[in-house]
């Protein structure tokens, strides 16, 4: 039997030098991503530091002001919807308990990596290195049998629960530089859906224990997660283990600080608490960041980017981050919510469903 043609309502399409300005960009930062990729494997020290002391402490500010700029231009997001771009991709879609079992599946794997930067990642650039292609070759596997950026992107990708969470009220929304129709493979779609947080979606169970688990688990796990030194000479694997216990014990205690403090925001309110955790995670994040890169830190040379210990005095160090966690708490929690989506959804595409009927969805 013929399949019908399923119609979805258009948008405005991207011109042309907007594209082309938008393929220049992500090229850009993907030669960056290859740079630095290269480097964790030939040029370990340069590799560790372009990576982890300055890309990532730049990253969670980036998600909290422009988080659409970060999902147009971030080099894996480019690599793994390469297959789509050139109509490789199977373009299945994803039921919603799929999509929730990966959005759990990623707040895990979140967790279960980020400890491992202090036994491992942090001082071993090939590991690291190893590590990024082992998410790439992921996400491709995802990418070639997937719609869009349903399956990895916003899917099992580690980073997707941070973006939610920290950037649910962003500056403004950016034209989306990677979808040129919209199938509608993600209901809600994170990129077009104003002021998206990880609560947003209750469909499923799994949906429902992922936005928990990032919105109350991330500031205690972050807390937890500064007060572990890095340790590279590990003897047995309990000790291995040890690098979990305190992010994963303070992430308990915020959980159920979330649990009790949801409670009491109900309605037009509800969204409170996740606000008040967003700016909690990212203000911890910097509190302890901002030292080590400068050489304040807990730990030695722990995270240091460069030693401006003879230069500063601890106290500037302290008013600077007292000033990122007013922002912060301002920017997340005091600022009315802007109605911004991180970028704007692109014009609907034609779903082939069987023969040439056509619907309108
Ligand atoms: S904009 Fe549309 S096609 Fe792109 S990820 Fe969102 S729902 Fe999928």
């Amino acid at each position: 039997m013929a399949k019908p043609v399923i119609v979805w309502k258009s948008g405005k399409q991207l011109s042309a030098r907007s594209v082309l300005s938008w393929r220049i960009a992500q090229t850009a930062v993907w030669l960056v991503g290859a740079f630095i990729m290269f480097c964790l494997f030939f040029f370990p020290s340069l590799g560790l530091l372009l990576f982890w002391n300055i890309l990532i402490p730049v990253a969670p500010a980036l998600l909290v002001v422009f988080t659409g700029l970060w999902r147009n231009v971030c080099p894996l997001a480019t690599t793994i919807l390469l297959p789509r771009h050139l109509n490789f991709s199977r373009r299945k879609k994803l039921s919603a308990t799929q999509l929730g079992q990966l959005n759990f599946a990623a707040v895990v794997l979140l967790f279960i990596i980020v400890p491992l930067r202090h036994a491992i990642f942090n001082n071993n650039g090939p590991a690291t290195g190893l590590l990024i292609l082992s998410l790439a070759v992921m996400g491709i596997g995802l990418g070639l049998v997937y719609e869009w950026k349903s399956a990895w992107c916003s899917g099992l990708c580690p980073v997707h629960p941070v973006e939610k969470l920290y950037g649910e009220n962003v500056l403004m929304t950016l034209p989306n530089a990677h979808c040129h129709e919209c199938m509608n493979c993600v209901i809600p779609c994170p990129d077009s859906t104003p002021n998206i947080h990880p609560q947003s979606s209750k469909k499923t169970i799994w949906a429902c224990m992922s936005g928990f688990l990032i919105t109350g688990g991330l500031p205690g796990f972050i807390w937890g997660w500064f007060h572990v030194p890095d340790e590279t000479s590990f003897t047995n694997i309990s000790g291995f283990l040890d690098v979990y216990q305190l992010p994963f014990a303070c992430m308990m205690v915020t959980l159920v600080l979330y649990g009790l403090l949801s409670r009491y925001f109900k309605g037009t309110n509800s969204r409170t608490p996740v606000s008040i955790f967003a700016a909690a995670g990212v203000s911890c994040y910097y509190w302890y960041r901002i030292p080590s890169l400068f050489g304040f830190g807990n730990f030695g040379h722990d995270g240091l980017l460069i030693d401006l210990t003879h230069i500063l005095p601890a106290w500037s160090i302290s008013a600077i981050t007292i000033v990122t966690t007013g922002f912060f708490f301002y920017w997340l929690v005091m600022r009315k919510k802007n109605n911004s989506s991180w970028v704007i959804r692109p014009p609907f595409g034609e779903k082939q469903v069987s023969g040439n009927q056509k619907l309108t969805v």
